[in-house]
Order: structure tokens, then C-alpha cells, then sequence
């Protein structure tokens, strides 16, 4: 169901056990070679796979497309909320759904800057409501629900998303490839350690000139097929662990 066709009376009516889906991602530079709408795309296109496979039974809104991205703003074009705006946003989608009584509510990002911001809101909402405990208050990232993409595809080389990289440039091949720039000229940019295991602060002209991270050359729409085929698999599963739930055990 998408939220933004229905008519408040049919929101109404729902079993407030209903999923809601909030979908998140971003407007920001990914290098010389891919739009800034990349992430909102590949999201999109995530999502059109996933809802003929739970049908009426989940809740979709709309996808917010303005995310945390104030690390790539040195590169023109890029749009972000500053960090706390984005933070009290979340907060602010999340508690609407909350205030029309429901209970089950899964932030459902495509874009890294999100990751970080989505959790810290739906724990600052569990605080809130911590008298509760029928909520369900999940986010989750497409790309990191336990999918191994290469083990469908041996051709793919990297092993994690990287930014512009072999992982988004195949997708974007796969839906869009007239929106995919020169690649012949396009050189890999490898993610460094970054005194890992500990967590850098970096913003993107740390790591990057073009503004890619990871190995673009290697991208094709093939491959952009498996990665959406597993990505969408990965959401289609958590979204029926979420329909499934009793509303009240901690595991699923
Ligand atoms: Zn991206």
C-alpha cells in the first residue's frame, strides 16, 4: 500500500499492525561518473521489487530523499539536512506514524550518512515511549541485511558498498545507463584502513578526489541485476519477520 494514495479514512481503518515502511536515502555527489540522485534511484528501484512481494500488507510512504550528507557538501550539486535537523526529521516521521497508533515501524535506508543518524532517532524514540512494549522500531540499511551478492555473481569484486563504486555503478547500469558517465578513465580509490578497528571522523575530500570510493571499473548491469535481486531478497525477508511478529517477544 502507498501512503501517498490512500485518503485518511482508509489509513483509519488499517490494523494498527501494520508495517510502515519509511524509506530514507539522499541528493549527493557519487564522483565524475553517477548522478547525485544515485542512492534515491537504487532505493526506488529496491522498493519496486519489494512491494509486489508483500502486497497489501505493509504500509509504504514516500522516500525521503534529503539525507545526512553534509560530508560530500564540498562537491556541488550535493543537498543534506545538518546532522541534528536530520536526526529530529526521523524522529518526526517515525512519531507520526506512532501518534496515528502503530506500532511496527522500519526506517529503510539506501544511502551510508543515514546509518549512524536512523539509529540514534529510533533509540531516542524508545526512551521516550520506554513504558511501552508493543513498538517495534527497526532501521536498516539494503545493503547490509546479510546478502553475500557474490556468491550469485563470482564476477563481482568488491565485498562491501563502497560510494560510486563497482556495487552502485552496476545497479545504476542495470536502471539508468544513460545516467552513468565515462567509465574508461574512472580509477579505483581503495578504502584505506583508517586506523580501523577504530572509527575515523572523515568527510569525503579525506578519502577521495573524485568522489568515488571503491572500483567502478569492474560495473555492469549484470551485475547490477544480482545486487538487486539478493538486496531486494535481504528486505522482502526482514519485512516478513516484521509482519510475523507476535508484538511482543524481543526476537523474531
Ligand atoms: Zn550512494
Amino acid at each position: 500500500m502507498e501512503l501517498l494514495e490512500m485518503k485518511w479514512t482508509d489509513v483509519a481503518v488499517l490494523s494498527k499492525e501494520t508495517p510502515i515502511v519509511i524509506p530514507v536515502a539522499a541528493l549527493e555527489q557519487h564522483g565524475r561518473h553517477m548522478p547525485l540522485f544515485t542512492d534515491s534511484l537504487l532505493l526506488g528501484e529496491v522498493l519496486n521489487r519489494v512491494k509486489p512481494a508483500v502486497g497489501e500488507r505493509v504500509l509504504f510512504a514516500p522516500l525521503q530523499w534529503l539525507g545526512n550528507s553534509e560530508h560530500h557538501l564540498d562537491f556541488p550539486g550535493t543537498m543534506t539536512a545538518s546532522p541534528r535537523v536530520y536526526l529530529d526529521l526521523l524522529r518526526d516521521m517515525v512519531e507520526n506514524f506512532v501518534f496515528h497508533d502503530f506500532r511496527r515501524i522500519v526506517l529503510l535506508n539506501g544511502h551510508g550518512g543515514n546509518i549512524v543518524p536512523m539509529q540514534q532517532a529510533m533509540f531516542e524514540l524508545r526512551q521516550k515511549y520506554r513504558k511501552r512494549f508493543d513498538l517495534l522500531l527497526l532501521s536498516a540499511t539494503y545493503w547490509t541485511l546479510g546478502g553475500k551478492p557474490w556468491e550469485s555473481n563470482a564476477s563481482l569484486t568488491q565485498r562491501q558498498m563502497g560510494h560510486a563504486c563497482e556495487f552502485e555503478t552496476s545497479m545504476m547500469l542495470r536502471i539508468r545507463p544513460e545516467l552513468v558517465g565515462d567509465l574508461s578513465h574512472v580509477e579505483a580509490v581503495d578504502w584505506g584502513n583508517a586506523f580501523s578497528p577504530a572509527q575515523r571522523a572523515w568527510i569525503t575530500k579525506d578519502r577521495t578526489e573524485t568522489g568515488h570510493i571503491g572500483d567502478p571499473r569492474f560495473a555492469s548491469a549484470e551485475k547490477g541485476e544480482t545486487l538487486f535481486q539478493v538486496f531486494s531478497a535481504d528486505v522482502v525477508t526482514l519485512l516478513e519477520r516484521v509482519i510475523a511478529w507476535d508484538g511482543v517477544e524481543w526476537d523474531a
